[in-house]
Order: C-alpha cells, then sequence, then structure tokens
C-alpha cells in the first residue's frame, strides 16, 4: 500500500515524500483510514514503528479545513490536544507536527513544564490550532487562564501507559472535564496493563483496536542477546564489544545517574569518546550530549531510562543495557531506539548474576527467552538456573552448590559462598518488592507545579483564597528538573 491510498491531501504527501517515506509502515496503515473516518483510536504501538505520524497525519487531514491565515487569535482556537508524558516527547511530537505539516498553515506550539511559562503565554495568547503538551503545565495554564479547551475535536493520548507510570491520572481526568463531548479521542500505548484498559474505557468510545507488534512485544527485528558477565567485568566486557565489533553509535542503559556518569568517563578514558544523559545534567549539558551523539562527535551515549522516552535517532543499530531495567517494561521502551522503521536493531544486554530475576521478568514479559552468551574470560558463574515459565523461588542449597563448585573449579569469586547466598537472596527480595524507575530520576519525580486540584478549591473556597494562593506560589518556587532536548528540525535521509 502507497501513502496516496490512504486518504491524504497532496500537501501532506509532498511532505512525506520530503521526508524521504516511501510506504506506510503497518500501523500507519491501519490507523490513517481509521482516524480519517473520525473513529476513536486504541492504539497499541511501540515507540519506532512509526506511530507518531499514525495520528499526526490524519489529524493534520481532518483539521486542514480550519486552516487559515488571519491575524485574529479567536480564528485559531485549539482544535487538537496531544498529551505527552515527557518533554522531550513533548518536544518530538511537536517536531513532527511541524514537519508534516510544513505545506499547512494550521498553527501549533508544545508547552512542558521546567521552562519560562511567559514566552509559552504569548504563544498560545496569538492563537493555535494544535497543541502538545506536558499535563502538569497545560494545567498550570488553564488555572491561569492563558488558554482554553472548548474547541478541541481531536484529543491524543501519546504513550499512555508511561503517562500512569509517572502519576498523571488526576491530572489527565482534569484536563479531560475541560474539554467538550463532542471528540475524537486517540489513545497509544506501548503496554496493556488493566489501568490502561480501565482509562482507554472511561475514555474512548467505541474504539477500534490498532495493534501492530503483539502485546508487550517488541520489533521482530531487533535481535537480543544476553552476556552473563561477572558485575565486576561488565566494563571491560562493554569495551571489548565496543571495540571489537567496531561500534560507532551505541547507546547505553545505566541503572543510575552516578553510574551513567562514571561510566561515560572510564569509557572516554579508554578511548570511546562518549557522555551521558540524565535528569541531573542541565538543560545544555544535554542538549549538546545528544546533538554530539547523533552527528557521530560521539560514539557512545549512556544514558538512564529517562532518556528512553522521546529520543529519535535515525539508524540506531545498537542498544547495550548495562544494567537491566528493574521494571522490565523500561526494556521494550530502551531497546525500542533500534530497529525502527524497518532497520534492523541489536539489543545487547551485560547480565550479572544479582540480576538472574529481572531478565527473567523481561523474558515472561516479551513471552521468549532471550539467547544468551558468554565471551572467554568474561564468563560468569551461573547461580541461578534460567526460568522462563514459572518463577521458582530461590533454591539456597542449590545455589550454594553452584558457588562450591565455581569455587572448586577455581573461578574468580569475589564473594564468600555464605556471603553470595545470603547476598543474593536479600537483593531478589529486594528488588522484587520496588519499583526504582519512578524514584530514581528527579525527573519523574518532581511534581509539575502547581496541581489543578488547588485551582478548583480556590473556586470552591473563596474564604481561604489567601493561603491556598500563598501555597501555590510556595509550590511554583521548587526547583524543577533542567530537562530541554531540542528540536531536530530537519532530518538527512
Ligand atoms: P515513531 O514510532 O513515531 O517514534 O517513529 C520512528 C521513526 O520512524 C521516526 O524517525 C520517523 O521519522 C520514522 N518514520 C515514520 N514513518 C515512516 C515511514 N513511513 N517510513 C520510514 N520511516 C518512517
Amino acid at each position: 500500500m502507497s501513502f496516496e491510498q490512504l486518504g491524504l491531501s497532496t500537501d501532506l504527501l509532498r511532505a512525506i515524500s520530503d521526508q524521504g517515506y516511501t510506504k506506510p509502515t503497518p500501523i500507519q496503515e491501519q490507523a490513517i483510514p481509521v482516524i480519517l473516518e473520525g473513529n476513536d483510536v486504541m492504539g497499541g504501538a511501540q515507540t519506532g514503528t512509526g506511530k507518531t505520524a499514525s495520528f499526526i497525519l490524519p489529524m493534520l487531514r481532518r483539521l486542514e479545513t480550519h486552516a487559515n491565515s488571519s491575524m485574529s487569535p479567536a480564528k485559531h482556537p485549539i482544535r487538537a490536544l496531544i498529551l505527552v508524558p515527557t518533554r522531550e516527547l513533548a518536544m518530538q511530537v511537536y517536531v513532527s507536527v511541524k514537519t508534516y505539516g510544513k505545506y499547512l498553515t494550521l498553527r501549533s506550539t508544545v508547552i512542558y513544564g521546567g521552562v519560562s511559562i511567559d514566552a509559552q503565554i504569548d504563544t498560545v495568547r496569538s492563537g493555535i490550532e494544535i497543541l502538545v503538551a506536558t499535563p502538569g503545565r497545560l494545567l498550570d495554564h488553564l488555572q491561569q487562564k492563558t488558554l482554553i479547551l472548548s474547541k478541541v475535536e481531536i484529543l491524543v493520548l501519546d504513550e499512555a501507559d508511561r503517562m500512569l507510570d509517572m502519576g498523571f491520572l488526576p491530572d489527565i481526568k482534569q484536563i479531560i472535564q475541560l474539554l467538550p463531548e463532542q471528540r475524537q479521542n486517540l489513545m497509544f500505548s506501548a503496554t496493556f496493563s488493566e489501568e490502561i484498559k480501565k482509562l482507554a474505557s472511561k475514555i474512548l468510545r467505541k474504539p477500534v483496536l490498532i495493534e501492530v507488534a503483539k502485546q508487550n512485544s517488541v520489533s521482530e527485528l531487533i535481535t537480543h542477546v544476553v552476556y552473563r558477565v561477572e558485575p565486576l567485568k561488565k566494563q571491560e566486557l562493554l569495551i571489548y564489544l565496543i571495540k571489537q565489533q567496531e561500534l560507532q553509535q551505541v547507546l547505553v542503559f545505566a541503572r543510575t545517574k552516578q553510574g551513567a556518569d562514571r561510566l561515560a568517563q572510564q569509557l572516554d578514558r579508554q578511548g570511546i569518546s562518549s557522555a551521558a544523559i540524565h535528569g541531573d545534567r542541565n538543560q545544555l549539558q544535554r542538549t549538546q550530549a545528544l546533538e554530539n551523539f547523533k552527528q557521530g562527535l560521539i560514539r557512545v551515549l549512556v544514558a538512564t531510562d529517562v532518556a528512553a522516552r522521546g529520543l529519535d535517532i535515525e539508524e540506531l543499530t545498537h542498544v547495550i543495557n548495562f544494567e537491566l531495567p528493574n521494571n522490565p517494561e523500561d526494556y521494550v521502551h530502551r531497546i525500542g531506539r533500534t530497529g525502527r522503521a524497518g532497520t534492523k536493531g541489536f539489543a545487547i544486554s551485560l547480565v550479572g548474576r544479582e540480576e538472574n530475576q529481572l531478565l527473567i521478568g523481561i523474558e515472561k514479559l516479551l513471552k521468549t527467552k532471550v539467547n544468551i552468551e558468554e565471551i572467554k574470560g568474561f564468563e560468569s558463574i551461573n547461580l541461578q538456573p534460567h526460568v522462563l515459565d514459572k518463577e521458582k523461588p530461590i533454591d539456597a542449597k542449590k545455589l550454594k552448590r553452584n558457588v562450591a563448585s565455581a569455587h572448586s573449579k577455581k573461578m574468580n569469586l569475589f564473594v564468600k559462598q555464605d556471603e553470595a547466598v545470603m547476598r543474593f537472596n536479600k537483593e531478589v527480595t529486594h528488588k522484587n518488592t520496588r519499583r526504582l524507575e519512578k524514584t530514581e530520576d528527579p525527573l519523574f519525580t518532581q511534581p509539575y507545579v502547581p496541581k489543578f486540584s488547588d485551582v478548583v478549591l480556590i473556586k470552591q473556597d473563596e474564604m481561604n483564597k489567601k493561603s491556598v494562593h500563598k501555597r501555590l506560589n510556595q509550590q511554583s518556587n521548587r526547583p524543577l528538573p533542567a530537562l530541554f532536548i531540542p528540536p531536530v528540525i530537519s532530518k538527512q535521509k
């Protein structure tokens, strides 16, 4: 099927052709006609499948009739609202709106927290048809009455699963109350949890379900490899792999900000130019690191999970998990950076013995076994049998036996037998009972203030107006994380 057959206008087809796209991806093929007909959609697609264009193209087509060059803001009410979880994704989606809508006179903008609201206010006040926003900052604008949503015809919730993970549900509910009843709703999610289904049932009306990949699965173009390795030898193995395979552009995921910084420095010292990107880096550092990586000035970008969403780096062939994520779904998001839009990708994970349970979790989610390999000189001692079907309790005796036999083979264990058993058991129990990713990165923990509930409170209780205002002001003074990924205006194809 070609783009011409999908019912898009010539202006949109021109913009698509400028991008060098020759044919629609499966999600585009399925979603575009359905959205053009005005249906609600529940899209099950992970990033990298071309899902952004699958909703932006038909959205632009439907809004084309409103395009006008009047200077009056009243002629440019917000017709489409796209809610996304992170600032990076907001920028990414906004750039796509601009790219695909370059021959249309529809106006668009993006709003997100962590930056001054003033410039955003000026833009939205001048009138825009398409608004890309993170929920917190949008509520901020609504509270200040800088924009109204009463003319919205299309609502898009992109990466809805991530928005729920980040605790945006109350914000989303507040925003939806301010939208007109009559509207088209499009919801996209890489995963289908019970919460997502519940949210979908509340928002969507007779939705058409479009799934392009198996539930919670990843692109089949990605080859997954796990290298078993002693934790202390991970770094050495990473350097070996990059050098031996002559990898020129690799995205490496580390679990902590400090870990990412340390790793980038150590790679640099080994002659592999690297930079780290995470929530503690300021705007300039993040921008620069990403740009340098995209332009090939550095070979390795070491990222925490905060960078997993919204990063669109073309032709990225290798993603390496230096550490597995605590949440299996983050594995899907991490490796979604590769194997995009028809290209092949490699997802390599360096897995130490303490990460066995995490690997089992990932395999369960993917419903497949991942190839496990070892490289001579980096072998790990298999302390835990590789289980896919059933999560067996840790067998301490077996563990001891394995450790003992490893010792007898004079393998280089860095802990004593009993300590290893105890530590392993403790770590596994600990890891199973918490979800680190939400609390580790300040980007995900710092609220987008002020909250809309406070706004409602102001209306309800005029008597307490002063104290509420005071509270709002206090909240606004909280430091917000600096994060801004610059728009990729031109795509070289
Ligand atoms: P997304 O899944 O929206 O994050 O898109 C992933 C990548 O695929 C982006 O770099 C898009 O520019 C690219 N892309 C989207 N649609 C197509 C297409 N039909 N052909 C080739 N590349 C595409």
